[in-house]
């Protein structure tokens, strides 16, 4: 399916200037895969403040300034001539939609906002058993990724292979999503990817209003703690989830939410694009709109 996601990728995008990184299959993402990022944006570039870039450098010339280590772990600035492939034909950012906080400590009901990391989040989960999922699963799948992650991924709730290892988007849903990341150039362990909820409901069904109800603390507090710039809802049931509303995938797309202030972009949910490849494209353009927000 990563293979069917990179040949849709490259009929959609003219292949020259930056290179686009789409070695996906099975992967985990360019950190393993095609790290470094060619020139382009990346998830890092915020965090090398005042490093030159080393675009120009021709290295095979006489004199050139040698690679070092170093520079290799730049982040290249683009120019027009080496736009990242993922701009060409990406639509503009939209206009807003809706605008939610976060509920307050005291209506979580519990002493989360005791829990000042990830990692102490991800043990209460592990350790405590709040809804009738709990009993059944393998694992917990608390969710994984970067405590800095600027952008942060949610998606509904954990399969049968996430069941399985304990960690989120690992089965054929997450390797389609593995291959748009990297297709907008963002690493997927710069990013923070977790679900709704986070125990496997019974054979994959949508999780139940009072399921959502005991696990989105846990959520809430992640975000949190990792205050992200942009969050990514995948599906309707995390975007109706974080946006405490009940409408329609069509409806909720196409607009920049805020969770908390935090821009929130709605797209389809990986799993519904292998069923219905119709829905690649504009699946492709929320995610380019999430990646645009991220170099605001
Ligand atoms: N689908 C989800 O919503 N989350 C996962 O972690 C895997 C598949």
């Amino acid at each position: 399916m990563a293979d069917e996601w990179e040949r849709y990728l490259r009929q959609q995008i003219e292949l020259g200037g930056a290179e686009v990184v789409l070695s996906s299959a099975g992967k985990r993402g360019s950190g393993e895969a095609g790290k470094p990022v060619t020139a382009g944006h990346s998830e890092r570039s915020e965090e090398s403040p005042g490093v030159t870039s080393v675009r120009d450098l021709d290295h095979s010339l006489p004199g050139a300034i040698p690679r070092s280590a170093r520079d290799d772990a730049r982040v290249l600035e683009p120019t027009p001539a080496s736009r990242p492939s993922w701009t060409k034909g990406a639509p503009a950012i939209p206009g807003p939609g809706l605008a939610v906080e976060s509920p307050e400590h005291h209506l979580l009901g519990d002493d989360l906002a005791s829990l000042s990391t990830l990692e102490e989040v991800a043990e209460r989960i592990r350790t405590t058993h709040c809804c009738g999922l709990c009993s059944h699963r393998i694992n917990a799948v608390p969710g994984e990724g970067n405590p800095n992650a600027r952008l942060f991924l949610v998606g509904e709730g954990p399969g049968a292979t996430e069941d399985a290892q304990g960690r989120p988007f690992v089965g054929q849903a997450g390797t389609l999503l593995n291959g748009i990341l990297e297709a907008i150039e963002v690493p997927r362990d710069s990013v923070y990817i977790t679900n709704i909820i986070k125990c496997r409901p019974p054979q994959n069904r949508k999780p139940l209003p009072d399921e959502i109800a005991a696990c989105i603390p846990y959520l809430h507090r992640q975000l949190e703690i990792i205050r992200p710039k942009v969050i990514l809802a995948l599906g309707s049931t995390a975007a109706e989830a974080m946006l405490g509303v009940r409408k329609s995938l069509g409806e909720l797309r196409g607009k920049v939410h805020t969770y908390n202030g935090i821009p929130l972009i709605v797209t389809y949910h990986p799993a519904a694009l292998l069923r219905n490849p119709n829905w690649k494209k504009p699946t492709w353009d929320d995610v380019r709109i999430a990646r645009q927000l991220l170099d605001r």
